[in-house]
């Protein structure tokens, strides 16, 4: 019989970072030094962790020839290769051909050790998603500085035929001046032509930001006005602090979006005055007959955004994603 050791020092206890990682999915936690193949082939030490997706993870890491330091994806290549791993082709095909200061730039992908590294432009704010949740909500002047950048990152999408097609606060990152970075271009997808956007019926999104017609699959959405109505919803969520057709199944939310039902709340409920401007600008998007939306163009030309309506500030202050900032 083994005699127990009550003496004996416990296993390290693997840091919170480690523990979720560990899963069939997501790839183990990088070395701390990963070395890209090949003759020039960087390197880059291993920083902090930054958060987990679907099957990725995500690490910092700092070039070791200059010191500048990125975001890495790390998805392990088996699940890179498989036919589930589709969200991540396209990510890189899509993905690796942007170049827009409000889009997450894609700066390298290689195998390392069994896993797929993504280097991508290091987002150190986090999301607008999380400053919303911790806010509440947004005031006016940080909401016309985001929609302001979000339409130029669309804008730039939509020209070059591209949708992003999961347009959400989670996926608008935001980097060490504030400024927004579209990110997760995993539902992207190229609008060669009316044939294939009608080929490409299959739903996706989060529902909550899921536009009419891509429900209604007989209509065969999936043109770029898509996004459009994204943008209303997020607007709609950064002044109100929830989104529009919020419930909680996903045939309420679907019910409501067909009836277009939503209702902003009182002013007074997140403490922000919400003007009839924003009001009009948000049921512009939220337009049922996709022809009707506006182009990220005619947004940003819409009074919301006019200098009598109030301000668009040149910076915001890290310090704001957890308080309210005070304009004078
Ligand atoms: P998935 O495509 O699997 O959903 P994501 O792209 O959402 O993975 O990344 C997972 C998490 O990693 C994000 O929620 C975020 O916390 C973090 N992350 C992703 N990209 C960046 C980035 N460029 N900068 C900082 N953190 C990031």
């Amino acid at each position: 019989q083994q005699k127990v050791d009550r003496h004996a020092p416990l296993p390290p206890v693997p840091p919170a970072a480690a523990k979720a990682a560990l899963s069939k999915v997501h790839p183990p936690p990088p070395p701390p030094v990963v070395t890209e193949p090949g003759e020039d082939g960087e390197q880059y030490s291993t920083g902090s962790f930054l958060g987990k997706g679907g099957f990725a993870i995500c690490y910092e890491g700092q070039l070791v020839r200059n010191g500048r330091v990125f975001a890495m994806k790390v998805v392990r290549s088996e699940m890179a290769q498989k036919k589930m791993a589709e969200k991540f082709r396209t990510e890189l095909e899509i993905h690796s051909k942007l170049r827009h200061p409000n889009i997450v730039r894609f700066h390298r992908a290689f195998a390392f050790e069994s896993c797929t590294y993504v280097v991508l432009d290091l987002c150190s704010n986090g999301s607008v998603m999380d400053m919303v949740k911790r806010r509440k909500c947004l005031t006016l002047p940080e909401v016309r500085r985001f929609m302001i950048q979000l339409c130029g990152a669309v804008k730039y999408l939509h020209k070059r035929n591209v949708a992003h097609r999961d347009l959400k606060m989670g996926n608008l990152f935001l980097d060490h001046n504030m400024d927004i970075k579209v990110g997760d271009f995993g539902l992207a997808a190229m609008i060669i032509s009316e044939k294939e956007a009608k080929r490409r019926q299959t739903l996706c999104g989060t529902p909550n930001y899921i536009a009419p017609e891509v429900i209604d699959r007989s209509k065969g959405g999936h043109n770029q006005k898509v996004d459009i109505w994204s943008l209303g919803v997020i607007c709609f969520a950064m002044l109100a602090g929830f989104p529009p057709f919020q419930s909680k199944t996903q045939e309420e939310i679907y019910k409501k979006v067909k009836n277009l039902n939503y209702v902003w709340p009182k002013d007074n409920e997140c403490s922000n005055f919400i003007p009839e401007q924003a009001k009009n600008l948000v049921s512009s998007c939220l337009n049922l007959d996709e022809e009707q939306r506006p182009s990220p163009d005619d947004i940003v030309d819409h009074d919301f955004f006019n200098m009598y309506s109030g301000c668009i500030p040149r910076a915001l202050d890290p310090s704001w994603r957890q308080t309210k900032p005070v304009w004078l």
